[in-house]
């Protein structure tokens, strides 16, 4: 049975996620950003949520977990905490490590850079990526603790996931990232289509999410750092993708 995916907004521009199994009435949310925004959804839908899937230790992310926890009893399954404490975790997942919610079955990437603990999950039934803080439509996270050889790799293990997949990251930063890849590769089709998308999107107050994931190969100049004419762009042709990657995270962290 496919999954019920609801986005629920909280905080300024995080996006919360819930997946709920209608066959077994399992329902998780992706992160923890907001417990109330959370908490609201569930009783509408009148779901109870049974697990937590943390991406990384960030405030904007884990927010949320101690009243939900407290609320509903719910597992909470998380990275590592090798370089920053996650609270109230039960299961802690690394790479190649699945997770059941009901029937559904979650695969789980490891994908550091923005943070060393990042961690994305992969509903391969139900075709959906959740990529929160690494990889946004038309952009990336920030680099705060990886390096951006390893932020890179990250990024090609997500673009090695086929082009159905649809991307559900952690922020509504769509617009501002096309403005800025638009810069960088103003003749890109792909680009163009996606802008117009965003625009009328945006203008309806919807959210720009969820997008496949052949879109953003196509139209997200942070998966093309190895494309030619996009190292040219930055000046930086025959250099290694990573370093190509490197300049683009710069320039946008300085736009
Ligand atoms: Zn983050």
């Amino acid at each position: 049975m496919p999954a019920d995916i609801r986005i629920v907004p909280c905080l300024t521009d995080n996006f919360g996620y819930l997946v709920h199994d209608p066959a077994t009435g399992a329902t998780a949310s992706i992160d923890a950003p907001e417990a109330g925004p959370l908490i609201a959804a569930l009783d509408k839908e009148g779901w109870k949520l049974t697990d937590i899937l943390v991406t990384h230790h960030h405030g904007d992310h884990v927010g949320g977990i101690a009243a939900l926890k407290a609320k509903y009893q719910c597992r909470v399954h998380a990275p590592h905490d090798a370089n920053a404490k996650i609270a109230d975790v039960d299961v802690r997942l690394q790479e190649g490590d699945f997770v059941r919610i009901g029937d559904l079955t979650v695969r789980v990437l490891e994908t550091p850079g923005h943070t060393l603990d990042h961690i994305s999950y992969v509903f391969e039934d139900d075709r959906a990526l959740f990529a929160a803080d690494t990889l946004f439509s038309i952009g990336c996270g920030r680099v705060f603790e990886g390096t951006y050889p390893m932020m890179w790799e990250s990024l090609l293990k997500l673009r090695a996931l086929p082009d159905d997949f649809r991307l559900y990251c952690g922020h509504e930063y769509t617009a501002s990232n096309v403005k800025f890849a638009l810069g960088i590769e103003p003749g890109n089709a792909a680009l163009q289509a996606r802008a117009k998308q965003v625009e009328t999107l945006r203008a309806e107050g919807k959210p720009t999410i969820p997008v496949t994931l052949g879109e953003e190969k196509q139209a997200n100049v942070f998966l093309r750092a190895d494309v030619p004419s996009v190292a040219d762009a930055v000046g930086l042709s025959g250099s290694p993708a990573a370093d190509v990657f490197g300049e683009l995270r710069e320039r946008k962290n300085n736009g």
